[in-house]
């Protein structure tokens, strides 16, 4: 496993700090191939919890797309969600 915290590896690739992320919800949309919101999605990630790699959510393209713009904060959440899908495939986690 990673030595570095989600966030820290999220952050090295995309610039992107989502210890900003509030938590808010304004990013979530209902998408039938997702298994829970894409803003626990990103809580999830900010506690280092791997839980965030193996979700249905992060693997979703329509959520991918919809991501882009999303965030209130100002967080690139298309970026994030690649960055995540890269760490979850080198942690052998997916294909
Ligand atoms: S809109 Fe941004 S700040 Fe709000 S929950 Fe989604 S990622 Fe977090």
């Amino acid at each position: 496993m990673s030595s570095k915290s989600l966030r820290r590896i999220i952050r090295d690739a995309t610039s992107q700090d989502i210890s900003r992320c509030l938590g808010c919800s304004d990013c979530d949309t209902a998408h039938p191939d997702q298994d829970i919101p894409l803003g626990s999605l990103i809580q999830l990630a900010a506690m280092d919890d791997e839980e965030a790699l193996q979700s249905r959510t992060l693997w979703s393209d329509s959520v991918l797309v919809a991501a882009r713009g999303s965030c209130q904060r100002g967080l690139d959440l298309h970026k994030i969600m690649l960055s995540l899908r890269e760490e979850a495939r080198q942690r052998g986690l997916h294909d």
